[in-house]
């Protein structure tokens, strides 16, 4: 067989199997059968312990037989093989075939086999029942497991219907077949660093003879995948530093010397830093592409404000995109106060350089609407806050020259592109995010993007402490909502996250749970801190806990007797959105006390007199998710509390889920728990939908892990495109590359 690639059909090389191939794994071409990598390898040499073998699960062992009997069957018909296979510890697994024939010659006493099967038991022993073998050394010339004979045994995880055996023998059909490769790593690049080119690559992951061999194949898969992300991000920022954009040059005495005049603090030396960033992008014809990341709270909006204002200053218009009405409509709220007089072009008492601010939201009546759309498309406003769908749908700005898209973790890669895609002249573009991205994700999510970092926060912010609740000790459960009234009796105001909404007639929360109405009553006591003096639920209660709604909740806070006086409110993303807005501006006003809702205030919600949040089954949400969530208190003067409750028993030993809430009341720093996020999180989750779906997402690279190799990469991948922007002479390389923009391109058409 010739002129077999890696997008050679399978079935064309390995007929039957490829379908059961396809069925059970979806592979379709030869680099989805190669791209499928061991779990682990056996070392023929080092055997398993067969009595630490897991039971139920398929493994591929190695030993010795010792003895081999057939015996006829006792409740039917017909004879037995049973073949004891010893380990070196003198470990005993049996191989059981319900027809002897071929086999009871191969597996004589003395021979070593490997063998592969489910693990079972009979009596005391464990059994693989009917396992696929192959005999070591077996001079037979069998096409069957001949694979096996050399070198360490790949561990594949488990394929219905295709055995380790014949998956193994597939590979080797392949394997065998295989052309020289075309290879996108360009032969320069391999030297550098050493890799092996990608057929040797595929032969060492698949057949290696010792250990250094699977890892050096591996490292070169993962090498190509980072060095292919980065060629792509540099191509794509090269074509966009080739397009112009309308430069926005400072203005004397305009809008931002106006707005700077008026601030009630001064900026941060970070924020002038990173306000002079910005000012010299927005001055250039090179369209900015800027990644603003700080932490919540650090002042990332006003900065946003003066980029705005920069370029209506010099004639433009900006758009600030939103994930969420809510914060939308904040935006606009923050915005206004912040602008003043300069926000009210033609009324009177307004500046003489003011501009005017549209809202444009989903919910907004006909007319609103209207007449918003018509201030953006006329010019009018130069500032037009929205939600991101509808702005992008919807909106033709007269003279977009920026696009701020806030709270980019909502966003996506996708979305971001499709902006880029909207104008002649595509307008520069500030993406914000307040979770701390790491270095591995910035440059391979944002490689193509400048980034500002904003790491101090401006004065006066006070630090927030945080406690793990175990929602199982009724003392502490007291305590918390104590807490909650006293930070109210105390000026303060209380957030209470819960992780659903729940319908409003759902039942009472159950008697004991955390906020139920006859909740844990217990002896008061002043153990304050809760250190143990209290009793402790015994751990009966069912294995899913119910989760907390947010209907639930605040009636059984009105009931409460430590919230009962409480002015309480609940939100929610089902409410209308002027209910929403409604139930905001009373919190933010000050005229409610205890606002319960779902994580629609995440992002950016900011009321400054918010001291303290209580977060109901903590242990429901990440650990970005839940330093954002924190971030909504101690705006003010007033130094935050976070209390993170969970229906666990709340220590260690309950695992993952709620060590994570001890790591995230163990620090404050950002940059550690995005860290901390990315090693518990799939890399699906951090790269959105479109980077993980197809074979654009990652496969072989661990942006936790790979860190070094990601940086090498890198480097590599942006030289090679400098040195040959249209890659001319890397044909293989930009091959690949128009593939994934197709496969980008097809993905944002299905939506
Ligand atoms: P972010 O968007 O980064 O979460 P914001 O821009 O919403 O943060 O800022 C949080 C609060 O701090 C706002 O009330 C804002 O007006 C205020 N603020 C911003 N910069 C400063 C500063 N340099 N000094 C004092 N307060 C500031
Ligand atoms: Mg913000």
């Amino acid at each position: 067989m010739s002129g077999v690639d890696l997008d050679t059909r399978l079935r064309t090389v390995v007929g039957a199997t490829a379908a059961r191939l396809e069925r059970a794994r979806g592979m379709r071409t030869v680099r989805d059968l190669l791209d499928f990598l061991p779990r682990t390898y056996l070392d023929p040499a080092r055997p398993t312990a067969f009595a630490q073998l897991p039971h139920g699960e398929d493994v591929v062992v190695v030993g010795t037989v010792r003895a081999s009997t057939t015996r006829q069957m006792r409740q039917r018909r017909g004879r037995i093989l049973v073949v004891d296979v010893e380990d070196e510890v003198g470990g005993t697994i049996q191989l059981t075939f319900f027809k002897p024939y071929g086999h009871q010659d191969r597996l004589v006493p003395g021979v070593r086999v490997v063998c592969s099967g489910q693990v079972g038991s009979y009596g005391r022993s464990l059994q693989l029942t009917h396992p696929d073998y192959a005999v070591l050394g077996e001079a037979s010339g069998a096409t069957s497991g001949g694979w096996l004979l050399g070198g360490l045994v790949p561990v594949y995880p488990a394929t219905p219907k295709v055995s380790p055996i014949v998956h193994g023998d597939t590979l080797d059909l392949v394997l065998h077949a295989l052309d020289e490769l075309p290879d996108p790593v360009p032969p320069e690049v391999r030297r550098t660093h050493g890799l092996p080119d990608l057929r040797e690559a595929y032969q060492l992951v698949h057949r290696p003879q010792r250990e250094a061999d699977h890892r050096r194949g591996r490292w070169r898969l993962k090498f190509q995948e980072a060095f292919v992300v980065q060629a792509a991000l540099a191509r794509a920022r090269l074509a966009q530093d080739a397009t112009t954009a309308v430069p926005r040059p400072p203005v004397e005495d305009g809008l931002v010397d106006a707005l700077l005049g008026r601030l009630p603090f001064d900026l941060t030396q970070g924020q002038q830093r990173v306000l002079g960033e910005l000012r010299s992008d927005l001055a250039g014809t090179v369209p900015m592409h800027r990644l603003l990341q700080g932490e919540v709270g650090s002042g990332k909006t006003v900065l946003a404000l003066l980029a705005m204002l920069a370029v209506v200053d010099a004639g433009g218009q900006a758009a600030l995109l939103a994930p969420t009405e809510v914060l939308a409509v904040q935006h606009h709220r923050a915005i206004s106060a912040l602008l003043g007089p300069l926000a009210e072009a033609g009324m009177l008492g307004g500046d003489d350089r003011a501009t005017r601010v549209a809202l444009l939201l989903g919910s907004q009546s006909a007319v609103e609407r209207r007449e918003n759309l018509l201030a953006a498309a006329s010019g009018s406003a130069g500032i037009v806050v929205g939600t991101h769908a509808l702005i992008q749908e919807h909106v033709q700005l007269a003279e977009l020259g920026l696009v701020v898209v806030d709270e980019q973790h909502r966003f996506g890669v996708e979305q971001r592109d499709a902006l880029r895609a909207k104008a002649d002249h595509p307008p520069h573009v500030l993406v914000m995010t307040a979770t701390p991205i790491p270095r591995t994700v910035a440059m391979t999510v944002y490689g193509d993007m400048e980034t500002s970092t904003l790491r101090e926060l401006p004065r006066g912010r006070r630090p927030i402490t945080t406690h793990v609740v175990p929602g199982g000790r009724p003392d502490w459960v007291r305590r918390t909502w104590e807490r909650v009234a006293e930070e109210v009796r105390t000026g303060g105001q209380v957030y209470v996250v819960c992780p659903r909404i729940g319908e409003a007639d759902d039942p009472d929360l159950p008697q004991g749970a955390v906020v139920g109405p006859g909740g844990p009553t217990v002896p008061a006591g002043d153990d304050e801190d809760g250190d143990g003096a209290g009793p402790t639920v015994t751990g009966e209660e069912s294995s899913e806990p119910t989760l907390h709604g947010v209907h639930q909740v605040a009636r059984a806070l009105g009931q409460l007797p430590a919230t009962a006086g409480l002015r309480l409110a609940s939100l929610h993303g089902r409410l209308p959105v002027d209910e929403k807005d409604a139930v905001m501006r009373r919190f933010a006003a000050g005229e409610v006390d205890v606002l319960v809702a779902t994580t629609v205030i995440e992002v950016g919600v900011d009321v400054p007199d918010a001291t303290a949040m209580v977060v109901l089954d903590a242990d429901r949400f990440g650990i970005s998710q839940l330093h954002q969530l924190r971030g909504r208190v101690g705006r003010g003067g007033r130094p935050g509390l976070c209390l993170l409750v969970t229906q666990q028993a709340g220590g260690p030993e309950d695992g993952p889920a709620v060590e994570r809430l001890h790591q995230v009341a163990a620090t404050t720093d950002g940059f550690e728990l995005a860290r901390l996020d990315l090693e518990t999180r799939r890399e699906g989750d951090v790269l959105g939908a479109s980077q993980s779906g197809g074979r654009s997402g990652l496969r072989f690279l661990r942006l936790a892990r790979d860190e070094e190799l990601i940086v090498a990469a890198h480097e590599a991948a942006w030289e090679t495109v400098r040195a040959d922007p249209d890659l001319d002479r890397h044909p293989v390389l930009r091959r690949e590359l128009d593939q994934l923009d197709a496969e980008r391109a097809a993905f944002l058409e299905r939506g």
